[in-house]
């Protein structure tokens, strides 16, 4: 069974929250997430979509493309 990591998150630059999944070299999705917040890193979303995480999040609803190809590889 595979496992898809990813993290589900959200930033202020646009009206959707994307999805992340882990980069080879991290822990986790997580751990990866919470290191390009602290450092002000960039993150690439699985729609190809590259922000900043702020540390102080607000909720907005999931981008559907990111939530398509997750769906795609989980199957
Ligand atoms: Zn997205």
């Amino acid at each position: 069974m595979t496992e898809l990591q990813e993290s589900i998150f959200d930033q202020d630059t646009s009206q959707f929250t994307h999805i992340t999944d882990c980069p080879d070299e991290k822990e986790t999705a997580e751990a990866w997430v919470a290191e390009a917040t602290a450092h002000g890193l960039e993150l690439t979303a699985l729609c190809g979509y590259v922000w900043v995480p702020k540390s102080d999040p607000v909720r907005h609803p999931v981008c559907q493309p990111c939530l398509d190809i997750a769906q795609i590889r989980l199957a």
